[in-house]
C-alpha cells in the first residue's frame, strides 16, 4: 500500500481527493501536522500514489526564468489589508468580475485555518493576509473540479506543494483555471497555534501580518493585543525554522519553474535596489510563470509596476531557489512541545549550549569509521549533550556512497545536521552548536583531509566556539607534507580548547611539531560494552553458520588466503568473509557470534577483543601500523603477536579477557572524562583581531607556498630520474598547500 514517507509528504491532500473508495483521511500526528491514513475501504487502485506531487511534479508548463516584477495595488485600503502589496485580491476580483470562483485560506476558527471557496467578494477581506499556519485543504479540489468541468473560472491560491497537489489531482491542464503559488519558507504547525491560542486564552482572529505600523518590522495581533516578532514566541518559533513541517526543509517546489502561474511574494530587500519601490507599506514581488499570468498582469489596477531583474528577488528571498533547513533542534522543541508549554519548547528549542557538532568520516565506506561516530555520538548524549554528526560527504564520494551501508546505518542511528556542501553551509553551524569536536579515526591524516583541511581544523568555527580533537589521528606521518602544511595546521591547532589523540605518536606529533599538548586516549568505540554493542547487532537478520571463522580483510592477498584455510581446519570451521555487503548491524553480528576472527583491520582487532575473542592480527603497514602497536602496548599486549610478513607463522591472540577488560574500562573511563572535561571547558571570549591576524599570516604563508611551488617545478625540469619525481610530488602538495590557505582565509572571513 502506498505510503510516502513523513519527511517528503507534504500534506496536500490530493491523494484523499482522489480516492474512490474515500478510504483516504487527513490525520493529524504528534506534531500537529495533517497526514494521509489509509482505512480498510482501499481496494488498491493505485490512484492516489499516481497522483501524488512529490512522486510527479507537474510544472512543465511554466517559464523557467520568469519575468519578475515589483507591484502595489492602487487601492490603499486594500492594500493596507494585503500582507504585502495586495496583488492577490487583484487577482481575484479579477476572477470574480468574470463569474468566478476565488479559493484560498481562511481561519475557521482561532487555531485553524482552511482552505475555502468563494463566490462573492464580499466575502475576499477572510482571505487576506498570511496565515502562519498549516491550512487544511480539506475536499477542496473536488469542488474546484467541479465547477472547472462545468466551465467556471476558478483562481486557486495557495502553498507550491499545494498548488502541485491540486493540478497533479486534476490530471489535465483547464484553461479557466488560475494558480497563485506563494514565495513559502514553510509551513507551521498547527499544534504549535493550538498551544499558542490556548496559552494566550485567545478568542479573536489572529492577524500575522499585522503591518499598522510598518510592512518590514511586522507585528502579530488579535483583539486589542499586539506583538512584535521578536517578543512573540510562536512567530520566533516559525521564524527559526523549529515549527515548520518536515517536508519544508527539502520541499522539492523551492526552485524555478515554479507550481503557479503567478508566484506572490513580499519583496524583501526591494529597498535596497531601489529605495522609491519601498514605501514601508508593502511591495509585492510578482513573478509571471505563464503567458496566462503575462495577459492577466497588464490589465490589473497596480500603483507601481517595475520589472526587477530575478536575481535581486532571490537576494530576499532564497527559498525561490532553494529550501530553508530546520533548526538543529527542531524534534527537540516538537517533543518538549508535545508535552509542555510553547514557551518553554521555544527556550528549549533555541538553546544550543548542549548542541555538539561532530565532524569526521562516518559517510565513506567503512565500517570502523561509521560503528566509531556511533560510539561517539552514544558517550556524548549519556553526558547530557546533544550530538549531532555533520552530515558532509566529500564531493567524488557523493554518488557512490549514496546507496551505501554506511548511509543506511546513519540514517537510522546518528543524528545528522542537514546536508552540509559550501562554505557558507559550514559557517552556517556555528548558529547552532557551540561546541565542534573533530574525531575519531585519521581526521588528521594529511592525505584524507587534502583539500578539506580548513573543515577538518576546524577553520570555519568562530573563535567563540568551543574546538575539540577527540581521538583524532595522523595516520602514517610523512615528514615533507607535514613540513609544508606545518604553519596552517599550526594557526588552526591553536584555537583548539582541547586536543586529544588516538594513538600515543599522536602526543608526540603534537609536541614536536606544533609545541602543544595533547593526550592519548582510546578510540570511542570502546566506550560502550559488548551488552551495548548487540543492540544494532540484534537488528541483524543475516543467517551464519553454526561455527564459522570471521575473516575482516581488508588487503587480501593469497598468502592471507592460505593463512584463512588453515585456521578453518584447525578450528573445524567454515570461513565467512565479512564486509563488502554486509549491513553495519550483520558486521556486528558477525564479530558477536564468530567462533575466531582473523583481521588485517585496525576496527577489526577492536571489536575483536570487545566481543572478548581469539583472533589473528595481521598488522597492515600500508593502511598504518601504528594503531595497532599504540593499542597493543596500552592493553599490555604483546606486540610481536601483530604478523608483519610472515603470515605462515601468524599466531593466535588469546587474550586473558578478565584482565584485559579492566584495562579496556580503565581506558574508556579515561576517554570518557577527557571529552566531558572538554565538553565543560569555558572558550575565551572573542580575541578581537584575531581571525583578521590569522588570515594576514595564511596571506603570507601562501604566498611562501607559491614560491617554493615553482621553485620545485623548475628543480624537476632541470633533474632526472628519482630527483624528478620527488620535486614534482613536492611542487603538487606545495601547491595544495596554498591553495588550503586560501581556502581557510575564506572560512575565516
Ligand atoms: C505559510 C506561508 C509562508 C510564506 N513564506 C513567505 C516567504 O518566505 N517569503 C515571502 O516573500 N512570502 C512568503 N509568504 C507569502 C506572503 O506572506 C504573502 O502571502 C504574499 O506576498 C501575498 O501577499 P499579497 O499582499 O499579494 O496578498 P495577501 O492578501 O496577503 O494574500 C494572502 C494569500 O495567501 C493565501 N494564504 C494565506 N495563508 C495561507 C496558508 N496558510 N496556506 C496557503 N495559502 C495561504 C491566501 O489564500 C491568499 O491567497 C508566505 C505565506 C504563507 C502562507
Ligand atoms: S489505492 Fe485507490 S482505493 Fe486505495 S487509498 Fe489509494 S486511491 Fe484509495
Ligand atoms: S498526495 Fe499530498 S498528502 Fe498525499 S501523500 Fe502525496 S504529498 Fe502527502
Ligand atoms: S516549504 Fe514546501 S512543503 Fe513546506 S509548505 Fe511550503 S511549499 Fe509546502
Amino acid at each position: 500500500m502506498f505510503e510516502l514517507s513523513s519527511e517528503h509528504c507534504t500534506g496536500c491532500g490530493a491523494c484523499m481527493n482522489i480516492c474512490p473508495q474515500n478510504a483516504i483521511q487527513m490525520q493529524a500526528n504528534k506534531e500537529g501536522f495533517y497526514y494521509p491514513v489509509i482505512g480498510k475501504d482501499c481496494v488498491g487502485c493505485g490512484l492516489c500514489q499516481r497522483v501524488c506531487p512529490v512522486c510527479a511534479s507537474s510544472s512543465e508548463s511554466c517559464a523557467a526564468v520568469p519575468a519578475c516584477y515589483a507591484a502595489q495595488a492602487k487601492d490603499e485600503n486594500l492594500r493596507a489589508e494585503s500582507s504585502s502589496g495586495g496583488v492577490f485580491s487583484l487577482l481575484a476580483q479579477y476572477v470574480f468580475e468574470r463569474g468566478g470562483y476565488v479559493c484560498g485560506v481562511k481561519m475557521t476558527a482561532p487555531d485553524e485555518a482552511s482552505h475555502v471557496l468563494l463566490k462573492d467578494e464580499k466575502e475576499l477581506k477572510a482571505l487576506r493576509g498570511s496565515k502562519y499556519v498549516q491550512s487544511k485543504t480539506g475536499l477542496v479540489f473536488r469542488e474546484i473540479k467541479k465547477l472547472l468541468d462545468a466551465g467556471t473560472a476558478v483562481l486557486f491560491s495557495g502553498t507550491p506543494c499545494q498548488v502541485a497537489g491540486l493540478k497533479s489531482f486534476l490530471q489535465k491542464s483547464y484553461d479557466n483555471l488560475l494558480t497563485v503559488d506563494l514565495v513559502c519558507h514553510g509551513a507551521p504547525s498547527p499544534l504549535a497555534l493550538k498551544k499558542y491560542v490556548e496559552e494566550h486564552g485567545c478568542r479573536e482572529i489572529i492577524n500575522f501580518r499585522d503591518k499598522s505600523q510598518s510592512w518590514k518590522h511586522q507585528n502579530i495581533s488579535y483583539g486589542s493585543n499586539r506583538f512584535s516578532y521578536d517578543e512573540d514566541d510562536y512567530m520566533r518559533a516559525f521564524l527559526s525554522d523549529l515549527s515548520t513541517r518536515k517536508s519544508c526543509s527539502s520541499c522539492p517546489f523551492a526552485r524555478l519553474p515554479r507550481e503557479g502561474d503567478f508566484t506572490l511574494g513580499d519583496f524583501w530587500g526591494i529597498g535596497k535596489y531601489n529605495k522609491n519601490l519601498d514605501d514601508d507599506k508593502g511591495t509585492s514581488l510578482v513573478l509571471l510563470n505563464t503567458p496566462k499570468a503575462e495577459k492577466i498582469f497588464k490589465t490589473l489596477p497596480l500603483k507601481l509596476k517595475k520589472s526587477v531583474p530575478f536575481k535581486i528577488a532571490v537576494k530576499g528571498n532564497a527559498t525561490l531557489q532553494k529550501s530553508y533547513p530546520a533548526h538543529i533542534n527542531r524534534e527537540v522543541f516538537f517533543e518538549v512541545l508535545q508535552k509542555y508549554s510553547l514557551h518553554q519548547a521555544l527556550s528549549t528549542g533555541l538553546d544550543i549550549s548542549k548542541n555538539v557538532a561532530v565532524l569526521n568520516f562516518w559517510s565513506t565506506l567503512n565500517y570502523g569509521a561509521i560503528l566509531t561516530a556511533y560510539a561517539l555520538q552514544e558517550v556524548i548524549k549519556r553526558n547530557g549533550f546533544r550530538p549531532y554528526h555533520v552530515y558532509y560527504v566529500k564531493s567524488w564520494a557523493r554518488e557512490k556512497y549514496s546507496e551505501s551501508f554506511s548511509r543506511r546505518f546513519a540514517e537510522k542511528y546518528l543524528q545528522l545536521t542537514s546536508y552540509v556542501e559550501t562554505v557558507r553551509d559550514f559557517k552556517k553551524l556555528n548558529d547552532f552548536f557551540n561546541t565542534f569536536i573533530v574525531g575519531s579515526d585519521q581526521v588528521f591524516n594529511l592525505e584524507y583531509m587534502a583539500k578539506d583541511m580548513e573543515k577538518y581544523l576546524l577553520g570555519f568555527v568562530r573563535p567563540e566556539k568551543r574546538k575539540i580533537a577527540l581521538a583524532a589521528s595522523f595516520g602514517d606521518i610523512k615528514p615533507e607534507l607535514m613540513k609544508i602544511n606545518q604553519k596552517l595546521m599550526q594557526i588552526c591547532f591553536d584555537r583548539f580548547q582541547a586536543l586529544s589523540v588516538r594513538e600515543k605518536q599522536g602526543e608526540s606529533v603534537f609536541k614536536q611539531w606544533f609545541g602543544l599538548k595533547a593526550t592519548a586516549v582510546f578510540d570511542p568505540v570502546f566506550a560502550l560494552d559488548k551488552k551495548t554493542w548487540r543492540k544494532p547487532a540484534a537488528d541483524s537478520k543475516k543467517d551464519f553458520p553454526k561455527r564459522f571463522i570471521a575473516a575482516y580483510v581488508l588487503d587480501d592477498n593469497p598468502e592471507f588466503e592460505a593463512l584463512l584455510q588453515k585456521q578453518a581446519q584447525k578450528y573445524r570451521a567454515e570461513i565467512v568473509r565479512i564486509g563488502g555487503s554486509f549491513e553495519v548491524e550483520d558486521w556486528l553480528k558477525a564479530f558477536d557470534k564468530a567462533c575466531f576472527v582473523v583481521t588485517d583491520s585496525f576496527h577489526g582487532v577492536c571489536f575483536s577483543l570487545i566481543f572478548e575473542k581469539n583472533f589473528i592480527c595481521i598488522g597492515n603497514k600500508s593502511r598504518g601500523l601504528e594503531r595497532f602497536c599504540s593499542l597493543f602496548v596500552a592493553l599490555g599486549l604483546d606486540k610481536k603477536l601483530i604478523a608483519l610478513s610472515d603470515y605462515a607463522q601468524a599466531k593466535t591472540i588469546a587474550p586473558d579477557y578478565r584482565r584485559i577488560k579492566s584495562k579496556i574500562s580503565e581506558q574508556a573511563l579515561k576517554t570518557e572524562s577527557f571529552l566531558l572535561k572538554a565538553l565543560q571547558t569555558s572558550v575565551e571570549p572573542t580575541k578581537s583581531g584575531e581571525t583578521s591576524a590569522m588570515r594576514k599570516l595564511l596571506k603570507k604563508e601562501e604566498i611562501k607556498n607559491k614560491l617554493c611551488y615553482i621553485f620545485r617545478r623548475l628543480c624537476s625540469k632541470i633533474c632526472f630520474g628519482q630527483k624528478r619525481k620527488y620535486h614534482k610530488s613536492m611542487a603538487k602538495a606545495f601547491k595544495a598547500a596554498g591553495k588550503n590557505c586560501r581556502k581557510l582565509r575564506k572560512f575565516l572571513k
